[in-house]
Formats: structure tokens, C-alpha cells, sequence
């Protein structure tokens, strides 16, 4: 059945019997001061609409559906609506995401009989910033105070502690892998398990979230290990932690924030992410450069929902650490880290600092240093889950 939008927004129905809703047609057309999405399914289909704010976005939640065509294909702006993709969310939901370049709201919809099928159509309208805030704010207020109105949604913070949304933390290196180490041998591999341990104590002190470790002692994880614990584990994030160093420039200190892409955002930080996609190599391990190369268009659109939030998250970071350590004067910058490739699991690789500085080396042996790094990491990672507690945020979409 479809709930209408008047006086709220209409919950997902409970998972169907087979066979699943088809849409035929997925499609934004131009209205005036706006845009429509125009969906032409086999039945009547509950939805849910949720907005969502930096980067702006409409949301809308259905049963499953089987798509008819993929989607795939970016399409260019119409009205506000500067993207929009579909596809399969988790196992028993569906999502269509609308992307916006200016702020808009849904401000009708529609469902009407055409020829045995049904269309529904919601109408966007362009409207004041302000008013797109309290939309975004008011849902996710409403999500976080309803976590069952949704059903299939995991509610992020629940009474039982194994519904808590899961947090991994894996300390780079280790064992045979000692990674950099400073001018008096003390070594990434240590002082990163040492912050990790630190975190992680800070984290299940405050108690919003679990935490699982790649590693917990001195032993060597190759960097495909890394990503499958995350993946395995559904885990809502992941934050690596590392501490580099720079041979030929000793005057180089700070601590920098990296998420994954293709293409890395300047030169040291494409040497940076060789080095430490080097790790298997180091222990010895054949890498498999395919971590998760599948090629599947909802694959795809996991990845790229995915890659936003990790720059949410790293964004969070650049606000929490600066006041803990010193950071780099670039602190948030991308390249090629295979650890941060899991499709379905929003992941940054932070460097703590550069064990090469002697300042950095001496501020990263401190225990006091340490406290503070795990407290900012700690406040950027609850945020970051607080804003997130209605995502399903582990998506991924298989075929
Ligand atoms: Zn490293």
C-alpha cells in the first residue's frame, strides 16, 4: 500500500513475498521551479523519503525492486536534481538516490493506475536553504528517535549492545612489517598498535559503538585481510592508522587524513600509498591487485555512496584532530591506499605524523599525545556514526 506524504513520510512495509515489485521506468523529467521522479512500477509500493544534508540529497527507500534497467548511465541535471542512481541497497531493499545541486523538497506525490501498472510521482520543488536544513534536520531526528519505524534498518545505537554500530580500527603493519621507523628505531608498527589500543579504550568508554581490531599484538594482517575483517564484520567504518616518514625531509611533521581514489591528490601522497600498499611485498605475500574490482553497476553505486562518507568521516577528523596534534599544512588528501578499497565500508587511513621528525617521533611516544589523538579520533568517529545512525551502513550490494 502507499502511504501518502501528508503529515509525514510513509514507512517502508515489512519485507514481501516473492515476487518483488518491477520498475519498468526510473526517471527525472523538468518541472517548473523543479523536478519530478517518475517511477513506473508493477504494484503499489510503499516508500520512504528521507533528506539528507552535506552533500544534499533525497532518499527514497522501497521494498525490494527489481529494476528493470540499471541506471547505471550518469544522467546530466535536471531542475536541482544535478544526478540521481538506483539499485539494490541491502537484501530485501531498494534505494533511489537523488542528488542536489541547489536545496529542494518534495512537495507532492502522486499515484495513479496507467494500464495495470502504477506511477508514482514525486514532484520536487526548489526551495530556501533554511527550509531543506530543518527537512534534513527533522529526519534525522525522527529516525534516530524512531529505530524501528523502519523495520530492515539496524538502529545504529540500541539497547543491545551487539546492535551497536561496529567500528574497525586497524593499526598499519606489524610482526615482520615493522613499516617506518624514526632516527632511534622506534617503529610505525608499535606506535600506531599503541594508538589503536588507545582509541579503542576511548571508544567503548563512551559506549556508542563496538570496536573490533584488525590486530591486537605484534603479528603481520595482509592489507586483503584488512579490508575482508571489515567487510565480514559489516562494519560501519574503518579507520587505519599509520605514522610515515619522510627520509630526505626530516623538517616535515603533522598528521594527514587520506581516503581512496584512483587518482591521488599530489605526488607524495601517491609515493605515500605505494609504500604502504608495499606491505604484503615486505612479508612476502603475492598481492592481489583485484581487491574488490567486481564489475557490477550496483557495485558501483555502493562504491561511489561509499566514498562519500569517507570523506564525511575524514572531514570530521580535520575538525577533531588539529586539536590534539599538529597536523600538515594539506591534511586531508587522497591516493591509491588498498587498505581503504572495501566497496561497502566508509574508510580513511590516518598518519598520525612523521616518525622522521624528531619532534613528531617524540610527540608520538607520548602517553599524553596519545590520550588526546585517541579522544579527537574518538569524537570525529561518534559524529560521524550520530549523523549516519539512520544508513544502513553496511550496503553492500551484491548481484
Ligand atoms: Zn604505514
Amino acid at each position: 500500500m502507499l502511504c501518502a506524504l501528508a503529515g509525514g513520510l510513509a514507512p517502508v512495509a515489512a519485507a514481501q513475498a516473492a515476487p518483488p515489485t518491477v520498475a519498468y521506468t526510473v526517471a527525472v523529467v523538468p518541472r517548473s521551479n523543479g523536478a519530478s521522479l517518475v517511477l513506473e512500477l508493477s504494484e503499489e509500493t510503499a516508500y520512504d523519503v528521507t533528506v539528507l544534508s552535506k552533500p544534499d540529497r533525497i532518499i527514497i527507500d522501497l521494498p525490494k525492486v527489481a529494476f528493470a534497467s540499471s541506471g547505471g548511465k550518469p544522467s546530466g541535471k535536471v531542475g536541482p536534481v544535478s544526478a540521481f542512481r538506483y539499485g539494490l541497497f541491502i537484501a530485501d531493499r531498494s534505494r533511489i538516490v537523488l542528488d542536489l545541486a541547489e536545496p529542494a523538497l518534495i512537495e507532492r506525490a502522486d499515484s495513479v493506475a496507467v494500464d495495470g501498472r502504477h506511477r508514482l510521482i514525486l514532484r520536487l520543488a526548489r526551495v530556501e536553504r533554511s527550509k531543506f536544513s530543518a527537512a534534513a534536520r527533522r529526519d534525522m531526528a525522527r529516525k534516530s528517535q524512531a529505530p524501528t519505524e523502519t523495520g530492515a534498518l539496524p538502529a545504529p545505537v540500541a539497547q543491545d549492545a551487539s546492535q551497536l554500530p561496529l567500528v574497525v580500527i586497524d593499526p598499519g603493519h606489524g610482526g615482520i612489517d615493522p613499516g617506518a621507523s624514526s632516527a632511534d628505531g622506534e617503529t610505525e608498527k608499535s606506535i600506531v598498535l599503541a594508538l589503536s589500543l588507545a582509541v579503542k579504550e576511548r571508544l567503548e568508554a563512551v559506549g556508542k559503538v563496538r570496536v573490533a581490531m584488525t590486530r591486537n599484538d605484534d603479528s603481520f594482517v595482509p592489507l586483503n585481510d584488512r579490508v575482508k575483517f571489515a567487510r565480514d564484520r559489516k562494519a560501519a567504518l574503518m579507520v587505519s592508522l599509520h605514522a610515515d616518514a619522510l627520509a630526505y625531509e626530516p623538517g616535515v611533521r603533522g598528521a594527514t587524513i587520506y581516503t581512496v581514489s584512483e587518482k591521488a591528490s599530489d605526488v607524495l601522497s601517491a609515493k605515500l600509498a605505494d609504500s604502504e600498499n608495499n606491505a604484503d611485498q615486505i612479508a612476502g605475500i603475492e598481492s592481489n591487485e583485484d581487491v574488490g574490482a567486481i564489475g557490477d553497476i550496483l557495485f558501483d553505486l555502493t562504491k561511489r555512496e561509499t566514498r562519500h562518507f569517507s570523506t564525511n568521516l575524514a572531514r570530521h577528523l580535520g575538525e577533531t584532530m588539529p586539536k590534539s596534534t599538529s597536523m600538515h599544512k594539506n591534511p586531508l588528501r587522497f591516493a591509491g591506499f588498498r587498505v581503504l578499497t572495501a566497496p561497502d565500508v566508509p574508510s580513511v587511513l590516518i598518519e598520525a605524523g612523521y616518525l622522521s621528525s624528531a619532534e613528531d617521533a617524540k610527540l608520538m611516544r607520548s602517553a599524553e599525545w596519545r590520550d588526546g589523538m585517541a579522544r579527537s579520533i574518538a569524537t570525529a568517529v561518534e559524529k560521524f556514526v550520530g549523523e549516519n545512525a539512520t544508513r544502513v551502513l553496511n550496503s553492500a550490494a551484491k548481484p
